[in-house]
């Protein structure tokens, strides 16, 4: 396949946006070359600037759960257009969406709409360092919240306690209340705790990771996480911006039985629309300004357009009590497709896999957080990526990143990928 419109688009954005995207990891910098420009997308296809079409296993990293230009999508935002695009005044549509969230979801009562995952994790640190009185927060090293500054956070040289920040603009002094801890790994957290008693407002988790590749949490990880939390009084925050509506219709909360305080959503709230959300307990969200003194805002929040879009995604997964059946059944049969060939290719590999999230890691040991992520062969995965390409196949131009299945991938585009990936595991 041949992408030259798209390297001439990105030279000609290149001029005028840093890097020539609007996102860091859109840029292929992780495996080379150009990224492809899309000029629209149907269902489980991209169409890009140059006339190719490709299957799409990114699907704007997640939203598309159902398939691009998902009809009845489309149809609600189009309609809500027509009546005014913005008021900053309070409509229907947005209790409509916050009850069916409500319903969904285990365990929230309330839910505030933001327009992005990072704003919902930024916020939702707020209001559990709002509700405990304390200060300092536990992430793990490789989960991503989003790109707001208490997010931004390595391991601090040497010591145990302190994060350091790891990108310039973000002050010693934020970093210093991130600690970080090691997925997967309770007896790290416990120690982190202990040498910071009752300075600890939240643990925030993606609790199945899925920005290291997927990473499912060990048996008793989550739980250990949430006896931790109760037994220290600490806000125990599930960041669901990716397991959200996707794994289950009340995510990992309903999939795995635990119940986190606060939780985070984006992506598929928004049926790719710009949307986040968090929610929580009445008794935690009335914390929340007007009703409480932690303070959040935003003009666009409750959008109608994107609360249009979200609720019709969110009444479509809804009323549809097979789709996550379908979206399991779909993805094994991909896992086990990718299994057998790069078995029969004598490629050294571990498969991740949780739902509708997968990844390919290529290493022969378990994949159980970061460091075990970072030992993948990165050589690999670029000859993976690109061969994938020119066999009209997008994955996600990094190693670091789960594939997104949709719903509207048949069992016929599932065959033609496997037969894709079989003949480009023959050129490692
Ligand atoms: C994508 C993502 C975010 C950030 O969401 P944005 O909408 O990109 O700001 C936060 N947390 C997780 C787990 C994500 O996957």
């Amino acid at each position: 396949m041949i992408y030259q419109r798209s390297s001439q688009l990105f030279a000609e954005a290149e001029k005028v946006i840093p890097g020539g995207v609007n996102s860091p990891v859109r840029a292929f910098k992780a495996v080379g070359g150009t990224p492809i420009f899309v000029k629209s997308a149907k269902g489980a296809y991209l169409y890009d600037e140059d006339g190719n079409r490709l299957i799409d296993y990114i699907n704007s990293w997640g939203p598309m759960v159902l398939g691009h230009a998902f009809e009845p999508v489309v149809e609600a935002v189009v309609a809500k257009a027509q009546l005014g695009t913005s008021f900053g005044m309070p409509t229907e549509l947005e209790t409509q969406i916050a009850a069916l969230a409500v319903a969904m979801v285990p365990n929230i009562d309330k839910i505030r709409f933001v327009n992005s995952g990072t704003e919902a994790c930024m916020s939702a640190i707020r209001l559990a360092r709002g509700y405990t009185k304390r200060d300092k927060i536990i992430k793990f090293a490789g989960c991503y919240h989003g790109h707001s500054d208490s997010f931004l956070i390595q391991a601090g040289s040497g010591a145990i306690t302190f994060g350091s920040p790891n990108s310039p603009g973000v002050t010693a002094g934020t970093a210093k209340d991130t600690l970080l801890a090691r997925y997967n790994d309770l007896e790290n957290v416990a120690t982190l705790i202990e040498a910071n008693k009752n300075e600890i407002a939240a643990i925030i988790v993606e609790p199945v990771a899925g920005n290291m590749g997927c990473i499912p949490p060990q048996k008793g990880f989550l739980e250990g996480l949430r006896q931790l939390c109760t037994d220290n009084g600490i806000q125990l925050i599930f960041d669901e911006v990716m397991t959200g509506f996707r794994l289950a219709k009340g995510g990992v909360q309903e999939l795995f039985g635990i119940q986190a305080d606060i939780v985070c959503f984006g992506k598929v709230i928004g049926g790719g629309l710009p949307v986040g959300a968090f929610a929580a307990r009445s008794e935690i969200m009335n914390h929340l300004a007007p009703l409480g003194p932690v303070y959040q805002a935003g003009t666009l929040s409750g959008n109608p357009l994107a609360m249009a879009a979200g609720l019709a995604m969110l009444q479509a997964l809804n009323n549809d009590d097979a789709v996550f059946q379908r979206l399991e059944e779909k993805t094994a049969y991909l896992e086990a497709g990718i299994d057998r060939v790069l078995k029969a290719n004598n490629v050294v590999f571990t498969i991740n896999r949780v739902g509708s999230m997968i990844s390919v890691h290529f290493d022969a040991n378990p994949v159980v957080d970061f460091q075990s992520a970072a030992k993948g062969d990165n050589d690999t995965f670029k000859k993976f990526f690109h061969g994938l390409l020119q066999e009209g196949i997008y994955i996600a131009p990094s190693a670091y990143e789960t594939w997104f299945i949709t719903d509207a991938l048949t069992y016929e585009d599932l065959d033609v990928t496997i037969q894709a990936i079989d003949k480009v595991s023959k050129t490692f």
